[in-house]
């Protein structure tokens, strides 16, 4: 009898590992797509084993610039280019500022866009009857979030404000930049369809809900501009960005590098937006 029972649990114990060790083939209908597979395995199982939740990761810091991006247009490109229609004319973007941005506020948005207007051929202009423009809000529970490229008509640009800790709070030039490129029509750094030969993504320190931050982009709808792939795009999220555990990386680099993500306008963003606004 005990020896029934050991035999059982043996069996029990193999297909225990067979199913845990299945791969994304050999699951195939239960993965959608190959964006689902990550190192051989569905990324659906993987979150239905998770016992992690979206709300733990919802207002983190680190969190400031998950699910940022309203649009996803059908013509794109993750990395750079959108269609002509999401482009701003003759690289002049008309703006307004809400009138409940402090003195000081204006001034930050304001010496966000001369940085961006003095490393680019684009220009930002402040709003006179244009019919398309991007109106930057002081918004409430918004969190800090832009439409991708020109949607036509007024379009809003969130900034929330809050100075209460872990609320968001967009007021800093490294997140208004990011949101202006985002409105100008860039997307995230690692959605390229290229980046896993450039980074791994830690799929077990992300949340279920903000995984499709990190789908890839089919080769079918975007453009890298040629340009190689940038660790230190202002698109680019930040080693831990995005990550449930803040002292996990999200992100690990192939080679292994100290930085991932910048703070500032990188060379080969600035090269992007004028190979984009002023192509030779
Ligand atoms: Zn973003």
């Amino acid at each position: 009898m005990t020896k029934i029972i050991s035999y059982l649990a043996l069996i029990v114990v193999v297909l225990i590992y067979k199913a845990d060790s299945r791969t994304c083939k050999d699951v195939g209908e239960k993965c959608k797509s190959n964006n689902d597979c990550n190192s051989g395995r569905c990324r659906q199982k993987r979150c239905a084993i998770s016992t992690y939740t979206s709300d733990k990761a919802l207002r983190a810091p680190h969190q400031l610039r998950l699910g940022d991006m309203k649009t996803q247009p059908s013509v794109s490109s993750y990395s750079g280019v959108l269609g002509k229609n999401n482009r701003w004319k003759n690289g002049k973007m008309p703006y307004e500022l809400d009138p409940a941005f402090t003195k000081s506020e204006r001034k930050l948005i304001l010496k966000s866009l001369k940085t961006i207007e003095t490393s680019t051929c684009v220009d930002f202009v402040k709003r006179k009857n244009q019919k398309d423009w991007v109106y930057f809000d002081r918004g409430v529970d918004q969190g800090c979030a832009s439409d991708v490229g020109r949607q036509g008509g007024k379009q809003i640009l969130d900034l929330e404000v809050s100075k209460k800790k872990g609320e968001p709070d967009c007021m800093n030039e490294e997140t208004i930049i990011h949101e202006t490129l985002h409105a100008l029509g860039f997307h995230h750094e690692q959605n390229r369809y290229d980046r896993d030969n450039y980074v791994t993504v830690n799929w077990d320190n992300i949340a279920c809900s903000f995984q499709y931050n990190f789908d890839k982009e089919s080769p079918d709808s975007i453009t890298t501009f040629g340009l190689p792939y940038d660790y230190v795009s202002i698109m680019h999220y930040g080693n831990n960005e995005g990550g449930i555990d803040p002292d996990v990386p999200v992100f690990i680099a192939k080679p292994k590098r100290r930085k991932i993500g910048g703070d500032k306008l990188s060379r080969s963003d600035i090269v992007k937006i004028n190979k984009m606004y002023c192509p030779k």
